[in-house]
């Protein structure tokens, strides 16, 4: 067998819409090695499906990118369109959240009852695009305990040295956490 694999855009795109078969799935689990170019063309097929053209640089979740808006510009952004910023700052500081912080309204998301999470130990935090209530993302933390920054990629370093194809703006300053500066920005307002 070749060394090199390679998967056809098209499968990827059954498997990013769910409608792939049970042999083409068996076949994909079973294959010897990875397909090197299954970023890009995942990539590819993402792009195909979202209604705006800004370059998609790394899917955060279901509905959630990293995009560059041209150089020095990488921000976070719904399928919508509704852009959340530098992608430096945590997404979730800018959405629209709602807190279950009592057994009533921990217990509406929650089955069966033993598994609701205790009122005044807990809380349950639910993310909302603002601009189209698409539900981003749920954490449940401790009453007080800072916003989860899920991930922060090294963006430059994933596409120069695992992809080989560096991005345009590298800079030394993309892998940093901004999200303080959101909240500082808070302080200063308030
Ligand atoms: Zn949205």
């Amino acid at each position: 067998m070749s060394e090199e694999f390679s998967v056809s855009r098209d499968l990827i795109r059954q498997l990013v819409e769910g409608t792939i078969d049970d042999d083409n799935t068996e076949r994909l689990l079973k294959l010897p090695r990875k397909d090197k170019d299954r970023f890009l063309n995942y990539i590819a097929v993402l792009q195909e499906r979202v209604p705006w053209d800004d370059r998609i640089l790394l899917r955060l979740g279901d509905k959630l990118y990293v995009v560059s808006k041209g150089a020095g510009r990488r921000e976070t952004q719904c399928e919508c369109g509704h852009s959340f910023g530098d992608y430096r700052e945590n997404w979730k500081l800018k959405c629209r959240i709602r807190v279950r912080d009592t057994l009533e309204r921990m217990a509406e998301v929650y089955d069966p009852a033993p598994a609701v999470p205790e009122a005044g130990w807990q809380e349950i935090r639910e993310f909302f695009c603002p601009g189209c209530a698409t539900q981003h993302a749920v954490e449940v933390v401790a009453p007080g305990y800072p916003v989860v920054f899920e991930l922060l990629p090294d963006l430059d370093r994933f596409y120069r040295d695992y992809l080989g194809q560096p991005l345009a703006d590298e800079a030394g300053d993309w892998y940093e956490d901004r999200s303080a500066q959101v909240t500082a920005h808070w302080k200063q307002a308030g």
